[in-house]
């Protein structure tokens, strides 16, 4: 039986209702009248239902994606403006349990090199994200009780707050770990994490358990109601993702919607990301193995409808994407994406030698964060380093007020623009930093605050003269 506010994953993740709502997108995929009245709706910029998503994302209609993409992209502007928030992941292990079979840490794979960094080695590894000029940050590890235990990973959030390097911190450490116990999510909320992030991968149950055949991963109900656990253990920022290309791609975007659904019906806040990740070649995968494989203008539909159906949470890409898809992507609804990224435990600070591969993946887009950034502006994107709402404790449900109110504005912009004006004083190249420069400019007029405008500006000279960490 279909609940979205049961705590039970066969409820609110119900198959049955899954099945129904492909059902009625696929009736419904012409019917103009409906698809109008959805479209109408979503253009109030409040959201829609997973039923009347799933009917535009079947609508074969040239015309209605055309509508679809434009206003993806105005929801984008209006709650995002154009900054992009920067961010890098940190593997600190790849020693893994589990069987997932799409990813190289599965543990039968004998001939990836296993590593788990001592926290001398996050040290350096964190210098070497600060001296990049990262501020916050995603840790990564593999399930692995013997080898990453939870104090393991409570220790190295520890050492990685604690670094401060010349002008540089991690200012907000989100994490990615396996799914875990109430206590756990308790101990992590202590340790000050920002969002706890858990990909789904799939949410049809029998395709789930055939990708985790062996290991803890492969109880389904407990893997899918990690998030109702993480919030009952205080955490309130929660990331989902689904691994497009895993299985049919339909039914994964129904149940990704259900469980933002869920998750506010549930706890009041729906999820604070969600991460589009896509399946990609790595070591002892064929991604020829995986025949639902998503091509780029589907996947591009199923970003902007995520998009229109939860205007207020925040997207994320990886550097799995190429540059020219990253691009496409932010325009259409991403909000976050990664810069300079190592996906090998230790990559920061050593590039490792091909034989002794310790990557999860093949990194599509390689150039520096310095480059990136670069990019961004130069498309017309602010990159943002800012960790602010975290810092000030607007998490959760004080943040989603504020994002609703739509005064998300006068903090973020600011915001963006101090933290990117230190990274190009500490971090950028000549040419970034005139390029920066000119952009900060322009775009502090834009505040519409009068009042936080002049403070800004304010906090632009005092960075300009040596001071750090200015937030609204
Ligand atoms: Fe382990 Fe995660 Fe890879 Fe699965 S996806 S094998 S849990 S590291
Ligand atoms: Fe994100 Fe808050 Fe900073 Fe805006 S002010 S960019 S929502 S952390």
């Amino acid at each position: 039986m279909y609940d979205p506010k049961s705590l039970k994953a066969e409820e609110f993740i119900s198959d049955e209702e899954i099945q129904d709502t492909l059902a009625y997108a696929e009736a419904n995929k012409e019917n103009m009248e409906l698809i109008d009245q959805i479209l109408e709706k979503a253009a109030e910029m409040k959201g829609i239902t997973h039923r009347e998503a799933a009917v535009l994302l079947e609508c074969p209609s040239e015309e209605v994606k055309a509508r679809i993409f434009d206003l993806a992209k105005k929801i984008k502007l209006r709650f995002y403006g154009n900054r992009i928030v920067m961010f890098a992941p940190l593997y600190l292990s790849n020693y893994c349990v589990n069987g997932c079979v799409y990813c190289p840490y599965h543990g039968k794979n004998k001939h990836i090199a296993r590593k788990k960094l001592t926290q001398e080695e996050i040290r350096r590894e964190v210098i070497a994200l600060q001296d990049m000029g990262h501020k916050r940050l995603a840790i990564e590890s593999g399930e692995d009780p013997q080898m990453n235990p939870i104090e393991y990973i409570l220790e190295s959030i520890q050492t990685i707050y604690s670094i401060h390097h010349k002008n540089g911190d991690i200012r907000r450490v989100n994490v990615n770990i396996a799914a875990t116990t109430v206590e756990n999510y308790r101990k992590l909320k202590e340790a000050g994490i920002g969002t706890y992030i858990l990909f789904q991968e799939t949410y049809h149950k029998e395709t789930y358990e055939q990708l985790h055949p062996t290991g803890p991963k492969h109880n389904y109900a407990y893997h899918t109601e990690a998030m109702d656990r993480a919030m009952e253990g205080g955490i309130d920022d929660v990331g989902l993702g689904v691994l497009y290309g895993l299985n049919l791609y339909r039914y994964d975007f129904v149940g990704q919607i259900m469980h933002a659904e869920h998750l506010e019906a549930v706890h009041g806040v729906g999820p604070h990301t969600i991460s589009v990740p896509r399946i990609c070649p790595a070591d002892d995968i064929d991604v020829n193995d995986f025949s639902n494989a998503v091509p780029n203008d589907l996947f591009e539909k199923i970003v902007a409808l995520i998009r229109i159906a939860v205007p207020y949470t925040g997207m994320i890409i990886s550097t799995r994407e190429s540059k020219k898809m990253r691009e496409r992507l932010l325009e259409l609804g991403v909000s976050q994406i990664s810069g300079g990224s190592r996906t090998s435990v230790g990559g920061y600070v050593e590039e490792e030698p091909e034989e002794e591969n310790s990557a999860q993946f093949d990194v599509s887009d390689r150039r520096t964060l310095d480059e990136v950034v670069n990019w961004l502006m130069e498309l017309g994107y602010v990159p943002s380093f800012c960790t602010a709402c975290y810092r000030e404790g607007r998490t959760g449900d004080r943040f989603m007020s504020l994002c609703k109110s739509g005064q998300i504005v006068n903090c973020c912009h600011p915001n963006a623009l101090m933290t990117l004006k230190e990274y190009l004083m500490d971090y950028a190249s000549e040419q970034t930093r005139k390029t920066g420069e000119a952009l900060i400019a322009k775009e502090i007029e834009t505040v519409p605050n009068e009042k936080v405008r002049a403070i800004a500006k304010q906090n632009l000279k005092d960075i300009e003269a040596g001071k750090r960490d200015f937030r609204f």
